[in-house]
């Protein structure tokens, strides 16, 4: 039997990183995030992360056969047994039917998946202000979430830094390329009654409280 699947959705920068690190803690989720695996091999050179590079340098989707085997291979983790929090992940249409045929066949589905709505304006601030810890990639913003010690992650100490991909070029092409594909995961997801928008305009916390509600009132968890 599979645990909860909770899949947040949002166009990059809007919060998922943000929300799936506290949520993951507070539901007892495991956190999957595509993009993370994606940058731990690229840091230590694999082949998947030689192959991941040049689509993410450019703002592309990786391809959905190199990101789909990636994914179930994380879910096969023992971890993952008590319930996930999919974060960036799917990312179109062909990612979410491949992703509701595998958990189908093992006697699961998305319970919900929450959508964090932020305008299109506000991606681009936020993204161009953000810096993440190199260990685990917990997001920080030199605006809206500044670290106690400037350059240093407030949970684990290590050295913040900022993505390549988040350099204003590359988030122009990002948010042309991911959005459209975005709006139709979200459609896949409100055509299956699962998904529940949230105004991710607002603080954190109270984004937080938005997306808590939505996540109990599909499985009954409480954070
Ligand atoms: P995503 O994982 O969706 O790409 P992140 O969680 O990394 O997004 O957040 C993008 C940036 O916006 C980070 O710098 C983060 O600190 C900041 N941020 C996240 N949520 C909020 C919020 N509700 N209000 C203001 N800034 C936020
Ligand atoms: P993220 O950290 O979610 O912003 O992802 C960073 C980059 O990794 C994206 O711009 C894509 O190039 C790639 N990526 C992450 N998740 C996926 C996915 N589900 N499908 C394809 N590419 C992905």
């Amino acid at each position: 039997m599979i645990g909860n699947v909770v899949v947040l959705l949002g166009a990059p920068g809007a919060g998922k990183g943000t929300q799936a690190q506290i949520l993951s803690e507070r539901l007892g989720l495991a956190h999957v995030a595509t993009g993370d695996l994606f940058r731990a091999a690229v840091r230590d050179g694999t082949p998947l992360g030689l192959t991941a590079k040049g689509y993410m340098d450019r703002g592309e989707l990786v391809p959905d056969s190199v990101t789909i085997d990636m994914l179930f291979e994380r879910l096969a983790r023992p971890d993952a047994a008590k319930g996930i929090l999919l974060d960036g992940f799917p990312r179109n249409t062909a990612q979410a039917e491949v992703l509701d045929k595998a958990l189908a066949e093992r006697g699961g589905k998305v319970d919900v998946a929450p959508y964090i709505e932020v305008p299109e304006a506000d991606l681009v601030a936020r993204l161009g202000g953000r810096w993440i810890c190199r260990a685990q990639g917990h997001p920080y913003h030199e605006q809206t979430k500044k670290p106690l010690v400037p350059g240093v992650c407030d949970v684990d100490g290590s050295e913040l830094y900022q993505r390549t991909d988040d350099q204003p070029a590359t988030v122009q092409a990002r948010l042309r390329q991911q959005l459209g594909a975005l709006d139709q995961v979200v459609g896949h997801y409100r055509g299956h009654e699962v998904l529940a928008t949230v105004d991710g305009s607002q603080p954190i916390d109270r984004v937080t409280d938005g997306l808590l509600a939505a996540i109990a009132a599909a499985t009954g968890r409480q954070g």
